[in-house]
């Protein structure tokens, strides 16, 4: 049985598809601040913050999973500048407790989202695992020191790990009534869709002067049950002793700003208005990942590869829930 922490998030609520699925036993464990009840319908559902010790003890006790994987974490860089504190408290702080609780009762495997943030200003691209790891903001200094956490506590206590790092997630799972709902949302692909549909304002490009093709940002968007399947393969993994790694996980395709307004507007039919503005505080030029290492070691393929096909996905949940699970 798997504890899925902050699984009524986006990426969680698609893992927690993706275990009903393969009929994986498995408990959300979430606080709903940010996540929504209504993404994990069909899954058990226990709601509690994992910085309280006590209900994380308690739900370790009743339940006795196996393995824990951990998505409930503060994501957004520009604030995690301005509130650095709220990211070390939650993003760190939250996880050392759950860690605590694990130990102390015998919970050795952990799976652990991580994100391109712990690279910073990339050296070269596509970002393989030897690539150095340096942040440039608070949020992702908090997940490359829940990385080291991690290695040492394996190497102390036993404790095996996956950490997956993330590029840009993005899409929905079709025909799962799931899908991306972060308020604000800031994410590109959501607000360019919002934006086609008349439901928030003008997207505006942040900077049209980077040192690529097109001048604007190229990024990686991997496709979130892409993302759900490789939590998959890091649980067989560890269910079969392998050893605590970090895969880097993308689509392996870099996606320029124009090109996903573009494919917007091709899938959508619809245009998608929008201006131009200048650069982004912290955005690097271009954020594409080598997912090589995962692939050869456990056997992952992102199946969608195609930007439009990804964008699809996520336009068939923005049109249908405008206003996310409100709708
Ligand atoms: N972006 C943009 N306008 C927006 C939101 C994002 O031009 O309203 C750009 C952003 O500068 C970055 C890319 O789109 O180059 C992806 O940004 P997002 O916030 O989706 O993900 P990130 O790469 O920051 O994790």
């Amino acid at each position: 049985m798997v504890l899925v922490v902050g699984g009524a998030g986006y990426v969680g609520s698609h893992v927690c598809h993706a275990l009903r699925a393969a009929s994986e036993p498995h408990l959300v464990l979430d606080n709903l601040e940010k996540g929504h009840r209504q993404a994990v319908e069909g899954s058990p559902l226990v709601v509690g913050d994992i910085r309280d010790p006590n209900t994380v003890k308690r739900v370790l006790a009743e339940h006795m999973p196996d393995t824990v994987m951990h998505f409930a974490a503060c994501i957004e860089v520009g604030e995690s500048v301005r509130d650095p504190a709220k990211y070390y408290w939650n993003n760190l702080y939250g996880v050392l407790v759950l860690l605590e609780a694990m130990r102390e009762a015998s919970v050795e495997r952990f799976v652990f989202s991580s994100t391109a943030a712990v690279f910073g200003e990339p050296h070269y691209v596509p970002i393989d695992e030897n690539h150095p790891t340096c942040p440039t903001s608070p949020y992702g200094d908090t997940k490359l020191a829940v990385e080291r956490m991690l290695r040492a506590f394996d190497v102390a206590y036993g404790i095996r790990s996956v950490a997956l790092r993330y590029f840009n997630a993005s899409g929905a799972q079709p025909g799962a009534n799931i899908g991306e709902d972060h308020d604000p949302e800031t994410h590109l692909i959501p607000r360019a869709i919002l934006a086609a549909l008349g439901r928030v304002p003008p997207l505006v490009v942040f900077g049209t002067d980077y040192d690529t093709p097109d001048g604007t940002c190229v990024r990686d968007y991997v496709h979130v049950s892409d993302l759900a399947r490789a939590h998959l393969l890091a649980l067989a993994h560890l269910r079969a002793d392998g050893p605590s790694r970090a895969f880097n996980l993308g689509g392996g395709e870099g996606r320029s700003v124009r090109e996903v307004i573009e494919s917007v507007e091709r899938v959508s039919g619809r245009k998608v208005p929008h201006s131009f503005g200048d650069r982004r505080p912290g955005d690097p030029a271009r954020l594409v990942a080598s997912s090589k290492l995962i692939q050869s070691e456990l056997g992952w393929r992102p199946r969608f590869v195609d930007i439009d096909e990804i964008v699809s996905h996520a336009w068939v949940w923005h049109s249908a829930h405008p206003e996310g699970y409100r709708s």
